[in-house]
């Protein structure tokens, strides 16, 4: 059995939306490790926020599982090089597509290039977002309320909405949410808004999209070390980051990535509307 990273971790700040190739220890993605078997062989999927963390993992993850992988990310063109890379050290083919998912032209432009690219989308994952941490109401600026919302929530409902006539029946779409979508932490106000919002969105859209035979399901990770951690929360909460669980450590990614690969193959075909947790013990709602 291998291990992982335990706390203490040390401070290491880093501005938002932060660098993965920064990080100490650097996060798993399964770049050594992830061992695919055909599960989604291919299959052609679409990954927000895939430069790195859960996204990187999941994109290496199905490339090993046989898919064609778009990744859509904000800025950090290191991290996506790298995870290109391993896509293609995979056999697959990679679209890196850069930009701010907070514009409604973007999120259309993402769809559009993914299946000028691939000709379709089986697999959509809406996984980019924007957090920051405050400890009163009054600091939370108007601005990033509005971003919170336009890159995590508006941003799915766009791709969504535009992926939807490229995705045939038997296709999936993965949400990330949170545990803070129903165990919201008071730091982290603006943001778990904005993971229930995603929790809720997916549970009806798997109910609209029923008739198509297009599943919709969501995960909710509990703590895992990314470059989000790093950028957004205090060098206190990084420093014990994973300890409250009953694993005491945070995930990597790489141990999220299979519930993904999960929901994509065609063996979950009677999942769909589900919230799926993987905290490291602790219970969802
Ligand atoms: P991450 O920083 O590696 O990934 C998030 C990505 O979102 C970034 O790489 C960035 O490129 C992208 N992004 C941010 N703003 C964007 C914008 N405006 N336009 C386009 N892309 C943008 O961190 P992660 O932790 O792997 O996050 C992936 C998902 O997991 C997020 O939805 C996050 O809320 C969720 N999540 C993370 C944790 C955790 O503890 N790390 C816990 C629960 C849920
Ligand atoms: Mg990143």
């Amino acid at each position: 059995m291998k291990t992982y990273p335990t706390p203490p971790f040390d401070d290491q700040p880093q501005a938002a939306p932060g660098s993965q190739h920064k990080m100490h220890p650097v996060p798993d993605c399964g770049e050594e490790s992830y061992v695919g078997s055909g599960r989604l062989a291919g299959k052609k999927a679409l990954i927000t926020g895939a430069d790195s963390g859960i996204g990187r993992a999941v994109a290496i993850a199905f490339a090993r599982e046989g898919a064609d992988v778009a990744i859509a990310y904000l800025n950090e063109h290191e991290d996506a090089t790298e995870t290109a890379n391993w896509i293609e050290a995979a056999g697959r083919n990679c679209v890196l597509l850069p930009g701010d998912l907070a514009d409604r032209d973007q999120c259309l432009a993402v769809v559009e290039q993914t299946v000028a690219a691939f000709g379709r989308i089986d697999i959509l994952v809406n996984n980019a977002a924007f957090q920051a941490t405050h400890s009163s109401l009054s600091e939370i600026a108007d601005e990033d309320w509005v971003r919170a919302m336009n890159v995590n929530v508006t941003g799915m409902f766009r791709i969504c909405q535009a992926a939807e006539p490229h995705m045939k029946p038997g296709s999936s779409i993965i949400n990330t949410s949170s545990v803070n979508s129903d165990m919201p932490s008071p730091s982290l106000l603006m943001y778990s808004t904005t993971k229930a919002a995603i929790a809720n969105f997916t549970a009806g859209l798997a109910q609209l999209l029923g008739e198509k035979n297009i599943r919709v399901n969501s995960v909710a990770p509990g703590p895992i070390w990314t470059p989000l951690i790093v950028s957004t929360m205090s060098s206190e909460d990084v420093k014990s980051f994973g300890s409250q669980t009953p694993l005491k450590r945070p995930g990597q990614p790489v141990e999220v990535a299979p519930l993904y690969v999960m929901l994509a193959s065609d063996e979950s075909s009677y999942v769909s509307g589900s919230r799926l947790g993987v905290t490291g013990g602790k219970p969802i709602l």
